[in-house]
């Protein structure tokens, strides 16, 4: 297998592939209300999807994490999965809202796809529905209990909006403690509708630890080289860790690529120049490949127009 090391010497060997932009949810950092979505007759399809993601792997990629908009939204899910896992991957991931997920758990457990990362922004019926516009918390946390149960590696992303669900990190950790499951609090990002709203919403990760440390002693965990996130134990027995992507940006030891649902591959969150990887040879996929790892920051961009669900998130 190849390794892909991009000009300032980072190990690129993560992708996260969105399979579409469309979601059922609108969340207030996300999606505006009325949205315009890619016509999906601009998606590869199943087979290409495999393809591409095929010689990506011959290249060097070893994990992948779906993701979207809403990757369970696509009708051929469960059969992309499934040609997914034929790749010989160290890590095959997904990120969900978790609202349709319920009813696929038991195939993706036949899958390996193991580890499934749920975004819950709150414990709380009215302000889960203030955040996703969706009034669907009771669905998204059936599906996280049965993940769990099923033996899926589970995380929760928690994305924390000051004066929205800053004062539920404690209910999230006593949660975490209760059930055995990781949560994850992202700090807002400046990117798409949250631009101009980012002053108004935005706490930090080192606002929202000093919060936890006048009730609790976090101990910290090692973690990779790139890793997005910081994590802690409690001693309460739950899990948590802090994705600080503006306050703490984790670029310098970045290993992904992204690829859109038609098959455009970018450097990073913050860059809307893709390169097509759609019908293109292993030849020319490697050659894309040394443009787009050409383009990769070392530093943080500041903010981004393109919305995180057109790039995937
Ligand atoms: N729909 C799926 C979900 O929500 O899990 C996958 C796609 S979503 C774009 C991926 C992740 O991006 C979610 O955890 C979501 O909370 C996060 N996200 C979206 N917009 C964000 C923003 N402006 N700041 C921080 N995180 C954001
Ligand atoms: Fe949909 Fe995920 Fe964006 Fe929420 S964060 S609107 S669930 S894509």
């Amino acid at each position: 297998m190849n390794k892909l090391i991009d000009p300032h010497g980072r190990s690129i060997h993560k992708l996260r592939l969105s399979l579409l932009d469309a979601c059922n949810f609108r969340c207030l950092y996300c999606m505006p209300e009325k949205v315009e979505f890619m016509p999906s007759d601009k998606f590869m399809d199943k087979f290409e999807i495999f393809n591409v993601t095929k010689t990506l792997v011959d290249y060097g990629i070893d994990e992948i994490r779906l993701t979207g908009g809403e990757p369970a939204l696509r009708t051929d899910f469960l059969e992309i999965v499934k040609l997914l896992s034929k790749l010989p991957l160290k890590k095959l991931g997904l990120t969900s809202n978790g609202v349709r997920l319920k009813k696929f758990l038991p195939d993706l457990k036949k899958s390996n796809l193991l580890n499934i990362n749920f975004s819950l922004d709150s414990l709380n019926r009215k302000t889960f529905k203030t955040i996703s516009r969706s009034d669907s918390l009771e669905q998204v946390l059936e599906s996280i209990f049965l993940a769990k149960e099923l033996g899926f590696n589970v995380k929760i992303n928690t994305v924390v909006m000051k004066g929205l669900n800053d004062h539920e990190i404690e209910d999230f950790i006593e949660f975490s403690g209760k059930y055995g499951i990781e949560v994850r609090f992202l700090e807002v990002m400046k990117i798409g509708v949250m631009v101009p709203m980012f002053e108004r919403y935005f706490i930090s990760a080192d606002q929202l630890m000093a919060q936890i440390k006048t009730k609790w002693i976090p101990k910290t965990i090692p973690v990779p080289v790139d890793s997005t996130s910081y994590n802690y134990t409690i001693s309460n027995g739950a899990k948590i860790g802090f994705i600080a992507s503006e306050s703490k940006p984790f670029c310098h030891g970045c290993s992904r690529l992204r690829m859109g649902p038609d098959g455009s591959i970018f450097p990073c969150l913050m860059i809307d120049k893709g390169f097509s990887l759609r019908g293109k040879n292993r030849e020319e996929i490697g050659e894309a490949l040394i443009k787009t790892m050409g383009l990769k920051p070392t530093y943080r961009i500041d903010e981004m127009v393109k919305p995180m669900y057109q790039i995937g998130g």
